[in-house]
């Protein structure tokens, strides 16, 4: 373990009883764990693993606080529910979007305070109502009048959070159709939430899962203004707004945070001044967690495909590569994510660039034909036991995986380097980050 001192409070959230990672010193790097980890596994068994990068998420948020100084994030715990990026992300006092009574008691068993968790989902069972109440979770959405009826039977004291509608249509997984009160019902849904003595304090919305255009949050922003003036003409006490999520996580990404940044703090700035006193929040998943993961999967089985079994033309050959994770596992985004449909393996060990390729295809390890990862790759020649890397693996994979066929989940190792490490110990210790 690395040789700075630790702060007492970052030792315990980041200890490996509680989250499990390693500590890279003396200039150890990602990259040397991987080859190590190979290494180890070689003479095992070859299963898949993730390398969750942890200092990624550290910078990450440091971008955010960067660039949009005066939104407060919540994580999304459904985009990866991996104990150490919520212990690393309470560490950074961020709040946490639980969706569920189940991701609510696993924030809490980690040690997340209840009044930092909002229960951003409108359509909730009201057993996980009863969960959050008799735990401390005031904060919580809706956008339906029975939501309202069943929150004043099983929480009556919950702050609410009325979300809207906003245009998604610039998004890759769109939301609107599912959540989200139509701005021509708020005004009868506020009504309805005063008649049973409910307290609303602000609005909410979500332009949507990997948004490729900024502009949407101006409009939205205006939209959730004239919600919080409808609301104060009924005596409503408005003082939360919530923007959400949407951005991306790739550093390839068409839209970067910087770019959503202008737009926002454009738009808080004409339609929610500082001195207006509302506190924004907003709800982000990927954008915290979808560099930070690498799969390392491994080959466990090849065949070669002859078009020309006479053998005059030897470069058509199709290899055909089985690897030990597939689409009912960590890549399950292959079929369930529209935001990543596709993905480029790359070999762990160096290849010499002049070697002769072939058109390959790559499957999952089930018996399922759908478990494909890709085909029409044009790369050398590999052997079975070979590993390939998979970038940007972070977001909605870990959370969503299954065992389909008897094939375990990949193991996850969350690492973060002794610089990261000393990083948040000062930032502790100057009391940057309250504890
Ligand atoms: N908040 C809510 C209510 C969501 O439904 C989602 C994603 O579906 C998120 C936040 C996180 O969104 P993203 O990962 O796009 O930031």
């Amino acid at each position: 373990h690395a040789s700075v001192t630790p702060n007492k409070a970052v030792m315990e959230v980041l200890s490996p009883e509680n989250c499990d990672a390693v500590i890279l010193d003396n200039g150890r790097t990602i990259n040397n764990f991987i080859d190590n980890k190979i290494k180890e596994l070689d003479s095992l068994d070859n299963e898949p693993f993730y390398v969750a990068n942890l200092d990624s998420v550290f910078e990450r948020h440091h971008r955010w606080l960067t660039n949009l100084p005066r939104v407060k994030p919540f994580y999304a715990v459904k985009c990866n529910n991996t104990p150490a990026v919520i212990q690393m992300l309470r560490t950074l006092d961020t709040g946490f979007d639980c969706a569920s009574k189940g991701e609510i008691q696993m924030a809490l068993s980690l040690g997340v305070t209840p009044d930092k968790i909002i229960y951003a989902h409108t359509t909730k069972p009201g057993f996980h109502i009863k969960y959050a109440c008799a735990h401390g979770v005031d904060l919580m959405t809706f956008d339906n009048e029975a939501e309202l009826l069943k929150i004043s039977q099983c929480h009556a004291k919950a702050k609410l959070i009325l979300r809207i509608i906003v245009d998604d249509s610039k998004s890759l997984i769109r939301l609107s159709s599912k959540f989200g009160a139509r701005l021509d019902t708020v005004e009868k849904l506020l009504e309805r939430a005063k008649e049973l003595g409910l307290e609303v304090i602000g609005v909410s919305f979500h332009v949507g899962s990997g948004c490729t255009d900024s502009l949407v949050f101006k409009q939205a922003i205006s939209d959730a203004r004239h919600v919080f003036d409808l609301a104060n003409l009924l005596g409503f006490q408005m003082t939360l707004l919530d923007i959400g999520g949407g951005f991306s996580g790739r550093e390839d990404f068409q839209v970067k945070i910087e770019e959503f940044s202008e737009v926002i703090n454009g738009a808080l700035d004409k339609f929610f001044p500082p001195e207006s006193g509302v506190q924004i929040i907003a709800e982000p998943g990927r954008y915290y967690v979808e560099s930070a993961f690498t799969l390392v999967v491994n080959i466990i089985a090849k065949r070669v495909d002859m078009d020309h079994p006479d053998g005059e033309e030897n470069s058509s050959n199709k290899m055909v590569y089985y690897i030990n994770d597939g689409v009912y596992g960590s890549l399950n985004c292959l079929i369930n994510d529209p935001a990543h449909t596709s993905v480029t393996p790359y070999l762990h060990k160096a290849v010499d660039s002049s070697k002769q390729r072939y058109w390959s295809v790559i499957w999952g390890p089930t018996c399922d034909s759908l478990d494909k990862i890709i085909e029409n790759y044009w790369i050398p020649e590999l052997e079975v036991g070979d590993w390939l890397l998979i970038d940007n693996m972070g977001a909605y994979s870990v959370s969503i995986t299954t065992t389909f066929n008897g094939f375990e989940k990949a193991h996850i190792y969350p690492v973060v380097t002794a610089e990261t490490w000393h990083a948040l110990n000062l930032s502790h210790t100057n009391g940057i980050i309250n504890e």
